[in-house]
């Protein structure tokens, strides 16, 4: 009887499954960014630039207060409940929670937070405040887009090239992608810090880097049907290093040591340090000649200046030189990680319409199961995600019964949708995602 039932749902899942075919691509725009630099405070103030808020309750599903407000002091009340105070005139609280705060009105939309008596910090999106650790944490909901807005000015120098900025705009969305799971199965996706990116909100958006994350919209770089691994750094030296030299772990194809530039000329990375220094950059070969990212044994070569950073990937220095000089965004990521191609996420491509962020509450990219065997190497905490490895014994009748019972409790989106979310994973370029689950 139990073989019988297993076998209907087998059946069952293999007809939700025709024809869909899981994939990154379809990653929500919606990203959940830990706030952990505001710490896990008693309380947050929390003022909606427009002076209007709604406040929703996620563990019960509903919008709980849609109204005025200049200022909301969020709390943790005796008994672990949550309080919120709305201008001194309206309290309210919630048994330990997700409450979920967005502003109201018209732009410019955002919300100021600040912890205690510190500094507070405006964030686009929502606000999410969930019990943790005796305290709050604020975790903030936002476009992936208008995260990069701020990452991309945090984590490359503001003077940039555009195309230089245009490429950290490309590596920092397919990082964000990629590392998605990179706190597990937790409150929040990626955290404000370098650990995952720099994320200190609206603070630090300049238009230039915004330009660079507009028209670079959706854009990530893949390689063997997964988002590739593209880890940065600010300057290598003037020979970058492999990812296996610097954590050891399998070969990365597009991660290899090589000459930071065109053999007998100086290194990128020299010409983005001048360019900075507002120095001339000189003359380089027309920038399409030559750009060929020759492997080189990585301990061979005397260092052409200080390196700062873990010297694989994009060199940020390197990518600088490379935009004074005149190459493209296109031609610095192929440079720098040679074999990858650009893909667009479905979010920004005309015509495919977006199944996550029209309706409430606001639903993020399902983690799938997964085993808890590293995927590669020793763990670097700052560079090397540490996502896991799907394993296929992890898949079992039970890993399967829990699977359709989360599809069939998905509140939003077709079964075939629930399925798609539930088993996508930006995967280890040369693991294969999981298209078949059975
Ligand atoms: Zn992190
Ligand atoms: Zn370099």
């Amino acid at each position: 009887m139990y073989n019988f039932f297993v076998r209907c749902l087998l059946a069952i899942l293999l007809v939700a499954c025709t024809g869909v075919e899981a994939s990154y691509l379809d990653a929500s725009r919606i990203v959940r960014v830990g706030l952990t630099k505001l710490g896990t405070p008693q309380s947050f103030t929390i003022e909606p630039s427009t002076g209007f808020i709604e406040l929703f309750n996620k563990s019960k599903n509903q919008a709980v207060y849609s109204g005025k407000a200049a200022t909301v002091v969020v709390s943790i009340f005796q008994g672990g409940k949550i309080k919120v105070a709305i201008d001194n005139r309206k309290s309210l609280y919630y048994e330990s929670s997700e409450l979920l705060f967005s502003p109201l009105g018209k732009n410019p939309l955002n919300l100021k937070i600040k912890a205690g008596g510190k500094k507070s910090f405006a964030y686009r999106g929502t606000i999410s405040v969930i019990p943790d650790k005796g305290g709050l944490l604020a975790v903030n909901l936002v476009d992936i887009e208008d995260y990069l807005k701020s990452v991309v000015p945090s984590e490359i120098s503001t003077r940039s090239p555009d195309a230089a900025q245009e490429a950290q705009a490309i590596a920092a969305r397919t990082y964000a992608i990629r590392n998605l799971f990179r706190h597990g199965q937790g409150k929040y996706q990626v955290c404000d810090t370098v650990h995952c990116q720099v994320y200190p909100g609206i603070v630090k958006e300049i238009a230039a880097a915004s330009r660079a994350v507009k028209r670079t919209e959706g854009q990530i770089l893949s390689f063997s049907g997964s988002p590739a691994n593209t880890v940065y750094h600010s300057n290598c030296g003037g020979y970058l290093i492999s990812s296996k030299a610097a954590w050891s772990g399998t070969e990365i194809k597009y991660l290899s040591s090589h000459f930071d530039g065109i053999s007998g000329q100086e290194p990128f990375c020299s010409y983005g340090i001048r360019f900075r220094k507002n120095q001339p950059t000189g003359k380089l070969p027309a920038p399409a000649k030559d750009l060929i990212a020759k492997p080189l044994p990585w301990n061979t070569r005397k260092l052409h200046h200080k390196n700062f950073g873990h010297r694989v990937g994009m060199c940020q220095d390197g990518a600088i030189g490379m935009g004074a000089i005149g190459y493209s965004a296109r031609q610095i990521l192929a440079f720098y990680y040679p074999g990858t191609r650009i893909e667009t996420l479905n979010y920004a491509v005309p015509g495919i319409k977006p199944h996550i962020e029209t309706e409430k509450p606001l639903v993020v990219a399902m983690k799938p199961a997964v085993s808890s065997t590293p995927l590669e190497g020793p763990f670097n905490p700052t560079q090397i995600s540490t996502l896991t490895r799907n394993s296929r014994t992890n898949r079992g009748k039970s890993s399967l019964l829990e699977t359709l019972k989360s599809i069939s409790n998905a509140k939003s989106g077709s079964a075939a949708t629930g399925i798609r979310k539930m088993f996508w994973t930006p995967a280890q370029p040369g693991l294969s995602r999981q298209r078949n689950i059975l």
